[in-house]
């Protein structure tokens, strides 16, 4: 069976997200649609998947609605859903940078690139290409020579940005995301806090690994994606290369595990033999958790019942 994943976001005012949200899952679910959708007044996030007929349904519904008519949806194709679950959720915000004063990115927002342009881009000398998003994404794939953040969560960007990355305000900064919902906001951070030249990759990293002439140049790895894939391929240029290393042994490794503490759940490139190893565990301490969830897998599995 072929399916479709839908990966979208619109900041448009939404004045009654609850009612909203409401309406809008029972519309998802009538349709047979599922994956994750989140509703703020800023506007709408959502990764949904489906057939082709579904999918499709739901594109022309939302495009018929004035407030989501110039909608971009990133459109893959996948064997299987890629959620179990149709669920609609509100938000304060649809991303958060724990700001006073939080961005609004129809107001401010760097500009905006294509696949094209922004590849035409990566290439010119004097620019720093800014990697938005968290360590254990950069890890898995990211642009050549671009910058990693070391951050866990988006919200903890912005101080890294003050703490590290202030020398670079009158350089040409290029920055990405997955999709493109995170550097609208992030782009608006940077020009609010005096970076003079900034850049967005439009679609985020899903469209350039999808554009015919972009082919996915210059990236290195694969895109880790927050849905039971985990990761896509993006670089079809036929240079790929692997850069996730296993957290233990350094080993190329694409395999991703949460640490068997499920009080720590980092996110671990890891490999079987390490897993088996370090207990699924990032650190001594993790591995001798009383809850360490490897241990309880293992004991569970090798208990007479
Ligand atoms: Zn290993
Ligand atoms: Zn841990």
């Amino acid at each position: 069976m072929q399916y479709r994943v839908l990966l979208y976001y619109k900041y448009v005012t939404i004045d009654d997200p609850e009612s909203f949200k409401e309406e809008h899952l029972a519309y998802c679910k009538e349709l047979g649609l599922i994956g994750r959708i989140l509703v703020a007044r800023e506007g709408i996030n959502g990764t949904v998947s489906g057939t082709i007929e579904q999918t499709q349904k739901y594109m022309d519904d939302m495009k018929n609605d004035s407030r989501f008519a110039d909608t971009v949806f990133k459109i893959e194709t996948s064997e299987t859903h890629a959620f179990k679950k149709m669920k609609v959720r509100v938000r304060p915000e649809l991303v958060h940078l724990s700001l006073e004063d939080d961005v609004n990115p129809n107001e401010t927002t760097g500009k905006h690139l294509s696949p094209k342009e922004w590849l035409v881009a990566m290439e010119q000398e004097d620019v720093v290409i800014l990697d938005a998003r968290n360590t254990y994404e950069y890890d898995l794939g990211h642009f050549k020579n671009a910058i990693r953040p070391d951050v866990e969560t988006f919200r903890e960007l912005p101080q890294w940005v003050r703490e590290n990355f202030s020398q670079f305000k009158d350089k040409k900064v290029l920055t990405y995301c997955t999709g493109g919902i995170r550097c609208e906001k992030f782009s608006g951070f940077l020009l609010k806090e005096g970076f003079k030249d900034v850049s967005q990759l439009e679609g985020g990293i899903i469209s350039y690994g999808h554009d015919e002439e972009a082919k996915g140049k210059l990236w290195d790895g694969k895109c880790y994606v927050f849905d039971e894939r985990i990761s896509v391929p993006v670089n079809r240029s036929g240079e790929e290369t692997v850069v996730g290393r296993c957290y233990h042994c350094g080993n190329p490794e694409e395999r991703y595990v949460k640490c068997g503490n499920p009080e720590c759940n980092a996110h671990l490139l890891m490999c079987e033999d390490c897993e088996k190893e370090h207990k699924r565990s990032c650190s001594k301490e993790c591995l001798e958790h009383p809850w360490n969830r490897y241990i309880k897998e293992q004991e569970r599995e090798s208990s007479p019942n």
